[in-house]
């Protein structure tokens, strides 16, 4: 027997009926960044290597675990790595986020020179070699946005307002809460980190293998480690509010004080830090307001005032977040909404001959081509096998040729609900089902 031929682990299809769910997400978001200004920006699936382990952090899990290379299929792994072929210059991945892509689009193409600050909104799969479980997968959708070229904490908080308001159309805003933090800048980070290594320094031995490695690469990331082992050793940590220098305090207090007047529901969490290496002063995720762990929030994002000048571009302050679709659509399928109907078409065509089917075809073209959705199986069954198919779609008309209406260039208009039934001119159908359709 041939091998099954199925999904590859942590990813999944998405089947018409989840799509409905997904495309309810997309048009929030849609809408949403739409009415704040933002314009889309679609980016490659893949990219170089380095563009990642720059922005993200040669240290985070991102990086050093999560990454799916990409090669030919003729060149081994090995090649692929070392050498790189004339057209890739270095090895190429799959994008783990889109911020990174984003950023080198704004330098390649000179986009300091538009209007700042430039407001862009994205769609997209990302791809993390995760260990897949609830929530967790290793191809997942994102909706996120970047404000590139403005510094402001009304920047930060207008940033918030565009991820809660999306997600807030989606009927979830009761249920959900920002939370909110400061992890400095160039300027204090350094005194920071060396503040919570001596910290953790103490615990060492205590710490994960992870935390352990993190002590090294990035001492911040221990605040946000899950394991309990960890969390109580952090719970002793200096709070980052108390080592921010003087102008991220200040930052930070504006950032609270536009959301209070925009009456959005935050906390202060102390130990968000986020795995992203990039961020500077603000960090935010919006998660379900019982799950106290974060364990697993819905979008997440915060500000990268680093970034652009990192990879070669002007300082150029940012900010953006990135929504989580998979987890949006998984809390919007528990809630008690207007329950999603399949798509129904206006008109079943039902054809009951080979020149019938020819007929059925133009016809097909004719109401389409006018934006009127039309179903047919375009089966061999029986009149009656169709109709029930008719039924089932729940099409308020159909239309039916047999052999005498092909030969007389006619079609017999049924109406479902009564079945009431007249003869129009094949030339006359599209009037005659408008006409009908308006009537409804
Ligand atoms: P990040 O890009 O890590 O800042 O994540 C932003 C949001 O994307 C998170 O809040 C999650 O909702 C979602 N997300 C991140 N990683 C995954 C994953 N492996 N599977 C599903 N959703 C994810």
């Amino acid at each position: 027997m041939p091998k099954k031929i199925q999904t590859v682990r942590g990813m999944t299809d998405i089947l018409p009926r989840q799509q409905v769910f997904f495309e309810r997400v997309f048009q929030a978001f849609r809408v949403t960044a739409r009415a704040f200004g933002f314009e889309q920006i679609e980016t490659p699936l893949v990219e170089e290597a380095g563009l990642f382990a720059r922005a993200i952090g040669e240290g985070s899990d991102i990086v050093t675990k999560q990454m799916f290379a990409v090669s030919r299929l003729a060149d081994s792994p090995r090649q692929a790595r070392t050498k790189g072929t004339d057209d890739e210059k270095g090895e190429l991945v799959l994008r783990p986020e889109a911020t990174a892509s984003v950023v080198r689009a704004y330098i390649e193409h000179g986009m300091h020179t538009w209007p700042q600050p430039v407001k862009l909104s994205y769609i997209g799969p990302m791809f993390r070699y995760e260990r897949p479980q609830a929530g967790r997968y290793r191809q997942f959708w994102q909706a996120g946005v970047e404000i590139i070229g403005e510094g402001d904490a009304s920047i930060d908080a207008l940033t918030m307002l565009v991820g809660w308001q999306t997600l807030e159309k989606l009927g979830l805003g009761e249920q959900l809460v920002i939370s909110v933090n400061s992890v400095g800048d160039k300027a204090c980070r350094p005194r920071i980190r060396k503040q919570l290594a001596a910290h953790f320094e103490k615990h060492a031995d205590a710490l994960c293998e992870d935390c352990q490695e993190r002590l090294k690469t990035n001492p911040l990331r221990i605040l946000d480690c899950k394991q309990d082992s960890c969390r109580k050793i952090a719970e002793s940590a200096p709070e980052l509010i108390d080592l921010l220098c003087e102008d991220c305090r200040a930052h930070f207090r504006m950032t609270l004080e536009y959301l209070d007047e925009l009456g959005l529901p935050y906390e202060l969490s102390q130990r968000l830090v986020r795995g992203l290496d990039y961020y500077t002063r603000t960090v935010f995720e919006i998660g379900a307001l019982n799950d106290e762990a974060r364990q697993s929030s819905l979008l997440g994002g915060g500000r990268y005032d680093t970034l652009i000048e990192e990879y070669g571009g002007r300082p150029t302050p940012a900010s953006g977040f990135a929504i989580g679709v998979e987890r949006v659509v998984e809390l919007i399928k528990t809630k008690k909404m207007p329950s999603v109907q399949p798509l129904t078409p206006q008109v079943f065509l039902i054809q009951l001959s080979e020149g019938a089917r020819k007929a059925a075809l133009r016809v097909a073209r004719t109401l389409t081509k006018n934006d009127i959705q039309v179903s047919s199986g375009m089966t061999k069954g029986s009149l009656k096998a169709q109709l029930r198919s008719a039924d089932r779609s729940k099409a308020p008309i159909s239309l039916i040729i047999g052999q005498r209406e092909a030969f007389d260039a006619t079609a017999i208009v049924r109406e479902m609900d009564d079945g009431s039934q007249e003869t129009v001119a094949q030339s006359a159908i599209l009037e005659t089902i408008r006409k009908r359709l308006s009537q409804k």
